[in-house]
Parts: C-alpha cells; sequence; structure tokens
C-alpha cells in the first residue's frame, strides 16, 4: 500500500506546458478520481505518476519515496488503459502471466497467480482463449486482471471502461468498486463520466488545462463547488 505525493509537478512538450505547477497529496488505500475536460492533461498526469513519461519539474514521491528516476515495475504500480493493449497472438493467461515471465518468477508461481487474478475477475473459464475470442467486457477483465497479478501498490486506470457499452459500464463499475474494497490498495481513476466519478470516489480531483480546480469528496464537490467549472462537471444545481 502506498501513499502518492505530487510536489510542484510540471510537464512541458517543447514550448507546450500541459501540467502547471501541480500539488497534490493521495492517502493510502484510497480511490482518488480525476476528472476534466479532453486534453487537460489527465493522462498525462497519470502517465507520469505510473513512470511512462518523465516529468519535467517537481517530484513525486510513492510510499514516501523519491519515485521520478523509478521505472513503473520498481514504483508498484500498474495501470489499466482504455484500449486493453492485450497481445492479441497470446491466451488470456500468457498475457495476464507476461509481466511475471518477465520478472522471472517460476512456472508454477505464475500459474498460482495467475488462476488468484482470474478468479477475483471472474473470468477462470476464459484462461484459454485469444483476445479476439473475448467481449468488450472480457477483455477488459483481463486488462484488469494484468495489473492485478503483479499485487501493484498503486492502480492507475485511464478511461477504463469507456470503450463499453452503457449497460456493460454501469455492472464494471460495480466490479471496480469491489476489487477496491477488496484489495484495498491505492487506487487513481480517470474518466469523463461524471456518474463514474460521483459513485466510484473517495475523493474527486477536478482539472483544467494542466491545473487542478477543486478537490473534495463527491459530496463536497456536489454541495460547494469552488466555481461555475467546477458545478458544470459534477452536474450541481447552480
Ligand atoms: P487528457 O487525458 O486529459 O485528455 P492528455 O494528458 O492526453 O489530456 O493531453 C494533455 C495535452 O498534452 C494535450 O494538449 C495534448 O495534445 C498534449 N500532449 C499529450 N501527449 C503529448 C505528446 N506526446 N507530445 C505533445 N503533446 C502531447
Ligand atoms: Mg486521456
Amino acid at each position: 500500500m502506498a501513499s502518492v505525493e505530487i510536489d510542484q509537478v510540471g510537464k512541458s512538450y517543447g514550448a507546450l506546458e500541459v501540467i502547471k505547477d501541480l500539488n497534490l497529496h493521495l492517502e493510502d488505500g484510497k480511490l482518488t478520481v480525476f476528472v476534466g475536460p479532453s486534453g487537460c492533461g489527465k493522462s498525462t498526469l497519470l502517465r507520469m505518476i505510473a513512470g511512462l513519461e518523465r516529468i519535467t519539474a517537481g517530484e513525486i514521491r510513492i510510499d514516501g519515496k523519491r519515485a521520478n528516476d523509478a521505472d513503473p515495475i520498481e514504483r508498484g504500480v500498474a495501470m489499466v488503459f482504455q484500449n486493453y493493449a492485450l497481445y492479441p497472438h497470446m491466451t488470456v493467461e500468457q498475457n495476464i502471466g507476461f509481466s511475471l515471465r518477465m520478472a522471472g518468477l517460476t512456472r508454477p508461481d505464475i500459474a498460482a497467480r495467475v488462476r488468484a487474478a482470474a478468479q477475483t475477475l471472474q473470468i477462470e473459464e476464459l484462461l484459454s482463449r485469444k483476445p479476439a475470442q473475448l467481449s468488450g467486457g472480457q477483455r477488459q477483465r483481463v486488462a484488469i486482471g494484468r495489473a492485478i497479478v503483479r499485487d501493484p501498490k498503486v492502480f492507475l486506470f485511464d478511461e477504463p471502461l469507456s470503450n463499453l457499452d452503457a449497460e456493460l459500464r454501469v455492472s464494471m463499475r460495480v466490479e471496480i468498486a469491489k476489487l477496491h474494497q477488496k484489495l484495498q490498495n491505492t487506487m487513481i481513476y480517470v474518466t469523463h463520466d461524471q456518474t463514474e466519478a460521483m459513485t466510484l470516489a473517495d475523493r474527486i480531483v477536478v482539472m483544467r488545462a494542466g491545473k487542478i480546480e477543486q478537490v473534495g469528496t463527491p459530496e463536497e464537490l456536489y454541495e460547494e463547488p469552488a466555481n461555475l467549472f467546477v458545478a458544470g462537471f459534477i452536474g450541481s444545481p447552480r
């Protein structure tokens, strides 16, 4: 388990400053949702926390340790992407076990951990299938399985349900809430879906143009939005 501290973090692509002097402290074991319009920097921030993108200013600490130069495995983070990013030529079992094979675990150890992850996500009967033989919801479960099998301290989701149809989105949202209850780890979840944010979050971070507009519980943001932008995003009657 781990806290995530973002301290005066900035990110520029050449002259384009996409994250500006951002400060945020995420508590251990909480589910934080980032919301904000397209292009405001949510994915960039997530990728910087994951160690997939270098920060150009400030410091990120995970579990109290400076993580600026650490890779995702060293940081103890795992990320689930919007497009699943499964390996098409591998079975579900191989997809979920891939990072463990890279890490040099033994076959029996890998098999046991893959089975435990599959059990958690109720996809045990799909282990021998290829991604092409799965539905969208099943693929997303496999993508989540690939992340949880590593037992990450911090779990990052970038709009994981946005490619699913409305009905499936609701049931997967419930699954993710259950997963968080079970694993009790630090989760950061990016979405542009206001209902997802309001129902999943312990805390919501509202972003706009590379900055934070407001941080609070769903109730706080709904009852006392700091400005019209937040009110509009959260759907407050104001
Ligand atoms: P969001 O996830 O909130 O939609 P992003 O983090 O993807 O936003 O993007 C934030 C800004 O950074 C956008 O203006 C985007 O065009 C820009 N951006 C993202 N990645 C790159 C990159 N690799 N090179 C240049 N600009 C980028
Ligand atoms: Mg994005």
